[in-house]
């Protein structure tokens, strides 16, 4: 591999979903692009996430690049929620069949950005020696891509094997006849305590807050479904770019408040057999009204208490802080009744917290387990936290994180005031990981493309989103947060994971739909909310 090219139009940071498309996108509008990506290979989220049981939770028909209709009919899944290596294949696939590899320099962490607002560029710097000065700078460093490790006391001193879900060893790892512990039950520890339950001699289970899980009813496809499904693209993708959440479902349009209570049982029991997040679409106003809410909790906490055999530890498991669905719902296999198995032990941090780590085990408040291998399944710095490890300086020399100190702020969660021809890729301010974020990754790189040509095309040298234009939008994301229940869950949607993070709920909550319309509306006036500034 060699250097990276010393003068470009765009750099690309990043080769996950985003980048990979933001590479063959810009590219094939005549732009010349340098990529960089801290990972050995692509596929960013699917790269890293190689735990057991990791698998989608948008069924793979939709998490899957719509850009090229060859593309979408040639490849076969082979499950409803394909694995993690499949989707790695996939992108690999992508990755070969557009040609994107040679475009990115791998195991290259960008580590600066710097705008010249004498020369309009960006000089970009990485780990590995190298400067590229260009005219943009598109930031697809993934929501949910720095891992947080949290700093227990002791930590370093254990002498078994540490591992995270978010940066899994690419040979594995054999837990045959291991005691393990799993610190976390979000969607990557709920994903593979079953499967690593059914190989450790013992699995202790650390769990701080329980969390809502729905059968994903994941299954193979076979060829009718397949052909069924390619046949019907057109349709399924257009209807997905109209949706709220990116998929071609729409919630239905009933109140959970309206119907009898027959009735409502009976909606219940549909959308929970349909399995997954699509439990969340079951009434319209399941995330806006808490009474609607708590009825669609108790049917979840039914469903809970009926798989699992000791009503103790039922009860440990049942979620109690937050209304259902305002914390990402994990899509799982076989988790709940995973705690019916003699070798798992669930250990219930609210009863007594983690004191310390030590070289044998973890210490609690009350008691001490001795592992072998410790799994934190502790998730990531989302949204931000990627952005807040580059210094990214704009005009005046402002440096991004410091700018964001008291929450992010973009103009459609693409632009940043300050920080002229930066654009970030399902960022903050944007629907992101509340949609299906293959097509709101292309959403949004189609969207930056068609601004970047309108520059090309009209003499113009930088586009920059205006301070009043930002601010209004954050209003306005603030506004449709507050008129649903996710303000209401301690989440990492609002910073709430990390210690020290501004709460505040990151992302547009209107719906993919709506936004698409929106950033759609602002580029048809001729990018209103931009400071278009012509070329000297
Ligand atoms: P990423 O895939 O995170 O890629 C970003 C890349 O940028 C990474 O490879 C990273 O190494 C690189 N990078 C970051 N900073 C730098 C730097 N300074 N220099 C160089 N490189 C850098 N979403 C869904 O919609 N549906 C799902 O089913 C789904 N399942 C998920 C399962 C798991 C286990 C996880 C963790 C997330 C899941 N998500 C899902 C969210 C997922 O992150 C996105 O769907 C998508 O993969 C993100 O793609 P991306 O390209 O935006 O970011
Ligand atoms: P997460 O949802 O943030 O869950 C982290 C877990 O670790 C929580 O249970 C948290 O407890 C616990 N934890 C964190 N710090 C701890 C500490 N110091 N001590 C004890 N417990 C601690 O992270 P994630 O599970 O990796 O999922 C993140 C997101 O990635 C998901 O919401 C989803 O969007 C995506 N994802 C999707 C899938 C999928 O199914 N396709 C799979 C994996 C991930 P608290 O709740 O108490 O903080």
């Amino acid at each position: 591999m060699g250097m990276a090219r010393k003068n470009v139009d765009v750099v690309v940071v990043g080769a996950g979903i985003a980048g990979l498309y933001a590479m063959h996108r810009l590219r094939g509008q005549g732009l010349s692009v340098q990529g960089f990506e801290a990972g050995s290979g692509v596929g960013g989220t699917w790269y890293f996430n190689r735990y057991p049981g990791a698998r989608c939770d948008v069924e793979s028909v939709d998490y899957s690049y719509s850009f090229d209709d060859a593309l979408q009919q040639e490849w076969d899944w082979s499950e409803r929620y394909a694995t993690q290596p499949e989707i790695l294949r996939y992108l690999e696939h992508v990755a070969d069949r557009f040609g994107l590899g040679d475009g990115f320099r791998f195991d290259t962490r960008v580590q600066s950005a710097t705008f010249d607002e004498d020369a309009s560029t960006w000089r970009v710097t990485t780990d590995q020696g190298d400067a590229v000065t260009a005219r943009f700078c598109v930031f697809a460093t993934g929501a949910l891509s720095t891992t947080n490790l949290p700093n227990v006391p002791g930590r370093d001193s254990f002498a078994g094997e540490i591992l995270h879900t978010g940066n899994w060893p690419h040979a594995g790892f054999d837990f045959s006849g291991k005691r393990v512990g799993v610190i976390g039950t979000g969607s990557s520890g709920i994903q593979s305590i079953p499967l690593i339950a059914e190989q450790a001699a013992e699995l202790k289970v650390f769990q701080r807050t329980p969390n809502f899980s729905v059968p994903a009813c994941n299954r193979p496809l076979d060829e009718a479904t397949r052909s069924e499904q390619k046949a019907g693209y057109a349709e399924r993708r257009r209807k997905s770019f109209l949706s709220g959440g990116g998929s071609p479902f729409v919630p239905n349009p009933l109140s959970a408040l309206e119907v009898s209570a027959a009735e409502r049982e009976a909606e219940f029991e549909h959308y929970w057999e349909r399995g997954g997040v699509l439990f969340g679409k079951t009434f319209a106003d399941q995330m806006s009204s808490l009474e609607a809410n708590d009825l669609a909790r108790d049917f979840a906490e039914r469903k809970i208490r009926a798989v699992i055999e000791d009503p103790a530890i039922a009860d440990a498991l049942v979620p109690t802080d937050h209304p259902i669905g305002t914390k990402r719902i994990v899509t799982d296999s076989g988790y709940f009744q995973t705690y019916n198995r003699d070798n798992v032990t669930l250990v219930d941090l609210r009863a007594a917290p983690i004191a310390a780590i030590d070289e044998t085990g973890i210490q609690t408040t009350d008691a001490h387990y001795e592992l072998d291998a410790i799994v934190f399944a502790t998730g990531f710095d989302a949204i931000t936290g990627s952005l807040d490890r580059i210094d990214i300086r704009g005009r005046g020399g402002a440096l991004l994180r410091e700018e964001w100190t008291a929450g992010p702020q973009t103009y459609l969660g693409i632009g940043v005031p300050g920080f002229p021809n930066l654009f970030t890729v399902t960022g903050p301010g944007s629907p992101g990981v509340l949609a299906n974020m293959v097509l709101a990754s292309e959403q949004h790189v189609d969207w930056i493309g068609a601004l970047i040509a309108h520059l090309d095309a009209n003499g113009l040298a930088t586009a920059e989103a205006a301070a009043d234009a930002a601010a209004e939008w954050m209003a306005q994301c603030g506004e449709l947060a507050a008129k649903t229940l996710f303000p209401q869950a301690n989440s990492w949607y609002l910073g709430a994971n990390i210690e020290g993070k501004p709460r505040v709920f990151m992302l547009y909550a209107g719906g993919f739909g709506n936004y698409g319309r929106q950033i759609a509306e602002v580029a048809a006036a001729g990018y209103k909310g931009f400071e278009l500034v012509p070329a000297r």
